[in-house]
């Protein structure tokens, strides 16, 4: 067996554990936010929803909730492509938000932008 096969084997692999992770939250009445952390050390896939990924994430978004009885973790995963795509499209955003009140920096403005994205980089290897 060539290297190359091999790798294409563990690839397959993952991918169906994947397809079990991402059934699991719909078991759930919540949100479909996202999976929690701590779900299976498997790779999550691209949470892209604009169309089908099946790319391997290999960064992450994360935003603060404004409800303090949320249960999701508000992560989503992304591959590269669409991990800039999605960080373009939101600063885009936060340029014309309607949640600022006004234009100088301050806590109330702080908080906006925090509640659209508040952390993001790369997946731990
Ligand atoms: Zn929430
Ligand atoms: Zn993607
Ligand atoms: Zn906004």
């Amino acid at each position: 067996m060539t290297i190359h096969n091999k790798q294409g084997m563990q690839e397959r692999t993952r991918l169906d554990a994947r397809q079990e992770a991402r059934t699991e939250p719909m078991a759930r009445p919540v949100e479909p936010d996202f999976p929690d952390f701590g779900d299976s050390d498997d790779r999550h896939g691209c949470d892209w929803d604009e169309s089908i990924c099946d790319e391997t994430a290999t960064h992450y978004t994360h935003c603060i909730c404004g409800d303090p009885d949320c249960e999701s973790d508000h992560i989503q995963y992304y591959c590269d492509r669409h991990y800039a795509l999605t960080l373009a499209l939101r600063l885009d955003h936060l340029r014309e938000c309607k949640g600022y009140e006004h234009d100088e920096p301050c806590e109330d403005n702080r908080v906006v932008t925090l509640m659209h994205i508040s952390d993001f980089g790369p997946l731990a290897a």
